[in-house]
């Protein structure tokens, strides 16, 4: 795979990235654009990823893609999701029939994972920051996503025994260390399995990454 990276100066203006993700559109060689969120203030970040082809779209952002994940019948795996959804295969647990609770409803990670779990038939609640009774949702689940971007956020008497707990989160400590949002050493006492971070799902999510592109490019061969 040919990669290309363009490390653009953070004064870079709207028109000028504009620009280029039009240029990288209609370059033959390139078959998926990802553009590293989050943006500089001076650009509109739904702006640019409106302006990629959404056949090149590799992080499953663009609306024509998100719509398509919504309906279930889509090219594109938004990226995360995916990797989480690689991730509970592996542990050979059958999601359909599930309590998947989600907590977190991001366009990048929490809702597009509610809808990855829904097409696999599972009951899905997605809790967010004004969601009443937090803790008594999540000790619910069969399977806990946490994607809330807080150190140690879920704690062992949120999960119920035997849970599958993915944690998303990646937060960078005071001290610089990488830390999850869910509290690795008590959660790993009671659930059955769970992700570390860091290497979890953020390993996954590039892989899927890579996979999503591998799908663009046998798209154009089409
Ligand atoms: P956002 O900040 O966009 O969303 C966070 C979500 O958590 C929001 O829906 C928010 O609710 C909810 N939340 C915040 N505080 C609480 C609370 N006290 N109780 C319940 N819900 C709460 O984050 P992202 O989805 O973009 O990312 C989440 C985490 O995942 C981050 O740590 C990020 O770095 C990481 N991440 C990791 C990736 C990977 O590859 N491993 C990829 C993408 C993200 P509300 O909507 O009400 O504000």
């Amino acid at each position: 795979m040919l990669s290309r990276e363009y490390a653009l100066s953070e004064d870079t203006k709207e028109e000028d990235l504009v620009a280029l993700v039009e240029k990288l559109n209609k370059d033959d060689e390139i078959h998926g654009i990802l553009v590293q969120l989050p943006l500089p203030k001076q650009i509109d970040e739904e702006k640019i990823i409106n302006a990629i082809d959404p056949k090149k779209d590799v992080d499953a952002f663009h609306p024509a893609n998100v719509g398509k994940i919504m309906i279930g019948n889509f090219d594109y795996l938004p990226c995360t999701p995916a990797g989480v959804m690689e991730l509970i295969k592996e542990t050979g647990i059958e999601i359909e029939g599930k309590e998947c609770v989600i907590i977190g409803r991001s366009n990048i990670v929490g809702k597009p994972q509610a809808m990855l779990m829904l097409h696999k038939n599972a009951t899905v609640t997605i809790c967010h920051s004004r969601t009443k009774d937090l803790k008594e949702v999540v000790k619910r689940a069969d399977i806990v996503v946490a994607a809330v971007g807080r150190p140690n956020f879920v704690t062992a008497d949120m999960v119920k025994e035997g849970a599958v707990v993915i944690d998303v989160g990646i937060n960078r400590l005071e001290n610089k260390k990488l830390c999850g949002d869910v509290d690795f050493e008590s959660v790993s006492k009671v659930a059955s399995y769970i992700t570390p971070v860091p290497g979890g799902v953020g390993p996954m999510t590039i892989a899927m990454l890579m996979q999503n592109t591998l799908t663009a490019a046998k798209l154009t061969l089409k």
